[in-house]
């Protein structure tokens, strides 16, 4: 069955299943060119997902290998996963930004046991306790550090922050969002609302605006990082910038269209501010950041988180001492081994 909506003006979306996730799926938009229809993400790569792709574009009038180009809006499986499938069927190119480029690179080079010691090493320097590192440092952990969708496809575009996209008849900007991802972009179709809405334009969001969740804001994952990055704090300012752009709708990845933009991102930077705010109540005495994760409020109690969950309930509690570090609300224990955060 097939659940395709007609947005005006040239612009459809479908819904792609993702297997086994509460979010249920991602809404791949259709937009209409001078060259052909361009996709903005595929879902993920699975056969009944492809399936819900092929028949969401019978419905839309238009199949898989008229695709004329794919413009990806970070490289998350659930919206990345299908772009090599596509591309192949109809040849069509693929865009992305060049910092989850690197990250699609590293992906498809870097061998499981590295995900795992690399997972193990990060882990105990937040404080994990020995009894979840165990099961990463065993020699038969394979893979289960690692992320998936081990060969998401390379892409042959670039997306250029502030730059159009190359779409004949149609005006899409790359709107650089980082903080969900390094290489997170939104896209702004600078055309007139088809119904009158007022506002400028129309944002696809990707997962960097969604009506009713807050996305996940963690470490950008890089064996590699030599700088200290500060994902929280990109979000927050790529935040404010998609709500300066005031759209007159927003088409989102997942759930469902909304306006009132600025209103949204009022909402998340308030929202933040009193993550931040209750984190700071925590470390009034010192915390490891797997200390910090535990204490921190899920939407279930720590003990029921799963494995794999844990280890992005950290990622999240370190993006957010990150913050409060750069924003000297908070330091490290001098000579603390692992290290521990207070308040001060
Ligand atoms: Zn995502
Ligand atoms: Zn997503």
């Amino acid at each position: 069955m097939a659940r395709t909506a007609d947005h005006g003006g040239g612009v459809r979306s479908l819904r792609v299943p993702i297997p086994d996730n509460p979010l249920g799926y991602t809404l791949v938009y259709v937009v209409d060119t001078d060259r052909g229809p361009v996709l903005v993400d595929t879902g993920w790569d699975d056969p009944a997902s492809w399936d819900a792709l092929t028949e969401g574009l019978a419905a839309c009038g238009t199949s898989a290998a008229e695709i004329h180009g794919v413009v990806v809006t970070h490289h998350h499986p659930d919206h990345h996963g299908l772009s090599g499938r596509v591309r192949e069927t109809s040849g069509a190119w693929i865009a992305l930004h060049a910092a989850d480029t690197a990250i699609v690179r590293r992906t498809r080079e870097t061998r499981p046991e590295r995900w795992s010691t690399y997972m193990a090493d990060k882990l105990a320097a937040a404080g994990a306790p020995e009894e979840h590192l165990a099961p990463l440092r065993a020699p038969r952990a394979r893979g289960r550090g690692s992320l998936p969708g081990l060969s998401p496809a390379l892409p042959d575009r670039e997306i250029v922050p502030g730059e159009l996209l190359d779409l004949p008849g149609r005006r899409l900007r790359a709107v650089w969002t980082p903080g969900h991802t390094p290489g997170h972009v939104c896209l702004h179709l600078e055309e007139e609302h088809p119904a009158g809405l007022p506002g400028h334009g129309r944002l696809f969001s990707g997962d960097h605006l969604l009506p009713k969740i807050t996305p996940h804001i963690g470490l950008y994952e890089d064996p590699d990082e030599v700088t200290v990055t500060d994902p929280l704090g990109d979000y927050l300012d790529s935040l404010e910038r998609v709500g300066r752009l005031a759209p007159a709708e927003v088409l989102p990845a997942h759930q469902h269209t909304f306006t009132d933009a600025p209103g949204r991102v009022r909402q998340l930077l308030a929202h933040h501010e009193d993550r931040l705010t209750g984190l700071l109540a925590l470390l009034t005495a010192p915390l490891t950041p797997w200390r910090l994760a535990e204490r921190m409020e899920w939407n279930r109690p720590w003990e029921q988180i799963s494995y794999g969950s844990r280890h992005i309930a950290v990622a999240e509690a370190e993006a957010h001492l990150r913050r409060l570090v750069k924003l000297g609300r908070a330091e490290a224990v001098a000579g603390s081994d692992p290290v521990a955060y207070v308040a001060v």
